[in-house]
Order: structure tokens, then sequence, then C-alpha cells
């Protein structure tokens, strides 16, 4: 097992992977950016590193600094956490150079799933279902013409290198495909340096299901059952939940097994997310896979009982797997809502400042991840979420009353969240019946 870790990360996510490694009996390095120096997370990290000046370009993503950081305080390992350098292969290859593991898939893996053509591909040799799209990727507009024709209208493009909902765009004839297909090929360029699309049928009013797996260096794969992630905005998840409401049992059975078999089919090692849309008939598609923990990992956690982060970390120091497909069993349900520090009446934008007051929630059956607390200043440098409301009972019915018990307890002030929509969509009807898809919130809710 690892003496000492790197956190490459910051926010809830750093204090997390601390928290499970003083468990785990694990040091910790930490790194931080000037905005977030002092931050009260970082002291609780046996040791804490400035990486460089508030924008991520400079800091969190510089990996030349974070592998100083990573070589000054000595550590054997490090964890990305997600987002910042947590699918970056060249990091990863560089982490290997310098003998340092990376918790996570190896630089190969990761460049094959994360690629989403060729993750479509080895779906499609692994023999799972995969969304109709085309071949391989689309060069120019008369291809994608033809392909539109070949499967219907609208049809959506999709940048390979995607991520965030950027490179993605619909289109509904052949005109608006033609524009669509530059727009996208130039956002793509512009995003990930990679400007490659392809395209997909667009899936009508969809639920986003998503499957977590784990796999260990010794050629064992479990998957922990599937996450509902369909309450979104603009592609972005805000209400995520286990199980779904959406899928039989035999279609739960069938695609979580389907996205087992995709990861150990292409000798992933580590914590995976294979993501699927499901379409009003409850056909499921696969899309693509997440090579990391995701924001959501705690739905899985509450359900499954089993810690991901102490799983990822043990995983990556070569220990096996200590449960088999059959020992995990998804017990009751679960709902994370994401705190984000956002203004629901000015069209969501960012509301970064200094919180005056804090009181988290708790009780039986909550759990509150979150690095913020009362006079925590919230940077406007990066991601608006400040933490993770999650709960857990026997029921889903039971969840969502103690979730919105929860919501009412939570005082956040000085700056604007999101809580106010959490609390409006889990008290809608469709939400309690679970009739809900991708589009859910924006036909209800949001008016723009
Ligand atoms: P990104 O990696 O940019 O987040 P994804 O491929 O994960 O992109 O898709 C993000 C969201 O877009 C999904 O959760 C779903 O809501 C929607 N989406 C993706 N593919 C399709 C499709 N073929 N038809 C309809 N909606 C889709």
């Amino acid at each position: 097992m690892f003496q000492r870790i790197l956190i490459a990360n910051r926010g809830e996510i750093a204090l997390r992977i601390i928290r499970a490694c003083r468990e785990l009996g694990i040091e910790t390095v930490a790194i931080f950016s000037e905005a977030d120096r002092g931050a009260n997370y970082l002291s609780l990290a046996d040791e804490a590193y400035c990486v460089g000046p508030a924008k991520p370009s400079d800091s969190y993503l510089r990996i030349a600094n974070v592998i100083s950081a990573a070589e000054v305080g000595n550590v054997q390992a490090i964890h990305p956490g997600y987002g910042f350098l947590a699918e970056n292969a060249h990091f990863n290859e560089i982490c290997r150079s310098c003998n340092i593991d990376f918790i996570g898939p190896s630089p190969e893996a990761m460049a094959a799933l994360g690629d989403k053509d060729s993750a479509r591909k080895m779906a499609r040799k692994a023999g799972v279902p995969v969304v109709p799209g085309s071949e391989g990727l689309i060069t120019n507009p008369d291809e994608a013409v033809k392909f539109a024709h070949d499967v219907g209208f609208p049809v959506l493009i999709k940048a390979t290198a995607g991520g965030g909902g950027r490179g993605m765009r619909v289109a509904a004839n052949d005109l608006a495909l033609k524009s669509a297909l530059q727009q996208a090929q130039a956002e793509a360029e512009a995003a990930f340096g990679n400007g490659a699309v392809y395209l997909e049928k667009y899936i009508e009013q969809p639920r986003h299901v998503e499957v977590q797996v784990i796999a260990d260096h010794h050629g064992n794969a479990v998957h922990l059952w599937e996450r509902d992630c369909s309450v979104q905005r603009r592609h972005q998840k805000l209400i995520e939940e286990s199980p779904s409401t959406s899928i039989t049992p035999e279609t739960r059975k069938a695609m979580c097994e389907s996205a087992r078999r995709l990861i150990q089919a292409s000798n992933y090692t580590n914590a995976a997310t294979v993501e699927f849309i499901v379409d009003r008939d409850g056909n499921y598609y696969f899309i693509e896979v997440n090579a990391r923990i995701q924001v959501e990992h705690p739905v899985t956690e509450m359900v499954t009982g089993i810690d991901l982060i102490k799983q990822q970390i043990r995983i990556a120091s070569g220990e096996p797997l200590p449960f088999k497909q059959e020992d995990i069993v998804q017990r009751g349900a679960a709902i994370e809502c994401r705190i984000n520090a956002e203004d629901p009446q000015r069209k969501f934008q960012p509301s970064p400042g200094t919180i005056e007051r804090l009181i988290a929630p708790g009780g039986f059956g909550v759990r509150w991840d979150s690095h913020a607390h009362s006079g925590y200043v919230v940077p406007p440098y990066y991601d608006s979420m400040i933490g993770k409301l999650i709960v857990h009972q026997p029921t889903r019915e039971q969840a969502v009353r103690t979730m919105l018990r929860a919501l009412a307890e939570m005082r956040v002030e000085g700056i604007k969240t999101v809580i106010p929509l959490h609390q409006e969509i889990l008290s809608h009807s469709a939400f309690a019946d679970g009739r809900i898809d991708t589009t859910f919130v924006e036909r209800t809710f949001v008016s723009e």
C-alpha cells in the first residue's frame, strides 16, 4: 500500500480524497493555486504546495508544476480526482515515466476509451448496443448528409475528444447540418485541439443512465449498478440517483453486464463510468466512457456500501478486488443534489463571493460532501459546485422526503445557489413518479 499520495485537484473532491487517505493511514500532499491559498481543507493534508496563479491553465492544469510538487512531496502516487488532469493521457504517461503511480487506468486504456469514436468501436466489438451513428469520423458535409438521410433527422454532431457538451450540435435538416458541422469542428478544435467529429442519431427525450464499474490489475471487473442522471440543465447534471426509475430489472441487468464486459474487454483498470441513453421504448445505447471517478460517485457508495475512493487507491497499489459481482447489492435508494453557486433568477450565472453563513443539514440518511463553510470565499475561477448533498433511505419516496427536509434545513447566505430549483424539482409530481428525461428541467422550470 502507498504511504504518501498527491492530490492533483481542489475543493470538495480534494477533501473527499484526503478523508479516504486519512482512514487508510496514507499521508497526503495537497496542491493549491493562489486563489485557493489558505483554504481550510488544505490544513487537513499533511503538506500543501502552491502550483501557480488562479487560472487553471497556470496551476492545476500545469503538468510541470504538479509533477514538481509530487517530486518535492516525495509521493508514490497521484490521485487526479475529476476534471483538470483526470482524463489527460499525456499527464498519465508522464506520471508513469516519473515512476509515480497514477490512480486510474493506464495511459493506453485511457486514450482508447477516452476517445469517443474509438470507444464506440470497442463497444460494438464487445457486443454492447451503441447509438446508431456514423461508422467512423465524418470529414465532409456530403457524408454527413448521406448519414442523416439514412437514419433520419434530427442528428447529433459530436466531437470525438468532446466533454462537457462542447463540440456537440443538433441538426434538423440538410442546411442546418452543414453549418453545424463546421461550427462543431471549430469548437472542438478550439476546446480540445482536435476537431474530429462523428454523427449520432438524436434520441428524443432520452434518459441518461450510467453504470459504475471497477476493475483490478488481476483481471477482475465488477459493476456497482447504475445511476440515473436525467435531471440536467444544458447537458449538465443537477440531480443523480440510484436505482434508476426508468429501466426494468431485465434492462438493468443487461445494461450493467454490458458495461462490465466493455471495461473488461478493454483491459481497463480502476474506476470507470459507462454512460448510456435510454429511449422512450426502454432501449439502451452506449454513448461514452468516463475514465475517472465522477462527481456523482456517492450515490453508488450509499446503495452499495462500497467506498469507491478507497477502492481506487487499493486497486492502484496492486490489491485484488475484495468482492465478487454477486456480493454487490443495490440497497435502498440514494439521491444527490449538486449545490452550485449559481443564480437561478439570472440564467444560472455563477455567483462567487463570500459565504456569510453556511449551515449544513444532518440527521439520519444525510451526507454532505463539501469543502465550504461560513466565511469561505467561492473563487470565480473554477467550477461553481460548492458541495453535494446526498441522502440514502430504504425507498425512493423516503429519500425524496429526506432530501426535501435536508434542503429546507440548509442555509447558504451571501451567495446565490440552486437550492430553490432543487426544491421545485423534488416537489414536482413528474419527479415523484419518475417521469423525467434530460429535457425535463428546461421544459418545466427554466425560462430563458
Ligand atoms: P459530453 O462528454 O460532452 O458530456 P455526452 O456524450 O456524455 O457528452 O452527452 C452529454 C449529454 O447529451 C447526455 O447526457 C444526453 O443528455 C445528451 N446526449 C448525448 N448523446 C445523445 C443522443 N444521441 N441523443 C440525444 N441526446 C444525447
